[in-house]
């Protein structure tokens, strides 16, 4: 499947009830060739009116931390989502439906093929590295699956909720770029 097919196929997709109250479905974006993949839990109000992942106050801290270790997702890196549809007042998704969309997920990554993958907070981590994955104590920390390198921070919006996370997430940030430039061919080109 190409990445237009996928495309096409997610945004008619209705496989859960996550489908009855979205206005868009939040894809992907970024370069369809970049090597680091960062992955959050789902669409927020904003990404949902406008159809692309974290655009809110979240996403625009998002642009700001990647911005510092050189990152753009215009340019050398993919943002996605474990769920692609809104869930309803922003509550977590449930794991039926994070079962019923993670084949998406699982197709963008077959396409990527990232050597970097970093999740963005406790439960696209629990999805992606480990269920029991816990992020206070476990953020920063590489996990070798298969050869690719695995990594959670926090979600920028924990950062907004509590600034103190910040510090952490700064060299979080410097160790990412360090495992890029150990580990990746053409990011930083
Ligand atoms: S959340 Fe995923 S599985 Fe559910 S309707 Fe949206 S695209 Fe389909």
């Amino acid at each position: 499947m190409t990445w237009d097919e996928l495309e096409k196929t997610c945004l008619g997709c209705t496989k859960c009830e996550l489908c009855k109250t979205r206005t868009n479905v939040v894809f992907g974006v970024g370069n369809r060739d970049a090597e680091v993949l960062f992955v959050g839990e789902g669409p927020g109000e904003s990404e949902d009116k406008q159809g692309e992942p974290f655009v809110g106050r979240a996403g625009k801290l998002l642009d700001t931390m990647l911005a510092i270790i050189d990152l753009d997702r215009n340019k050398n890196v993919y943002i996605a989502n474990i769920v692609k549809c809104r869930p309803p007042k922003n509550r977590d998704p449930l794991q039926s439906e994070q079962d019923a969309c993670i084949g998406y997920l699982r197709a963008q990554f077959a396409l990527l093929r990232p050597k970097i993958v970093v999740c963005l907070g406790r439960i696209a981590a629990a999805k992606i590295i480990r269920a029991d994955f816990k992020i206070t104590k476990e953020h920063g920390v590489w996990y070798d699956k298969n050869g690719i390198k695995f990594m959670a921070i926090y979600h920028p919006a924990a950062l907004l909720r509590d600034p103190s996370k910040k510090p952490d997430t700064f060299l979080d940030l410097k160790e990412l770029k360090r495992q890029i430039e150990a580990t990746c061919d053409h990011t930083y080109d």
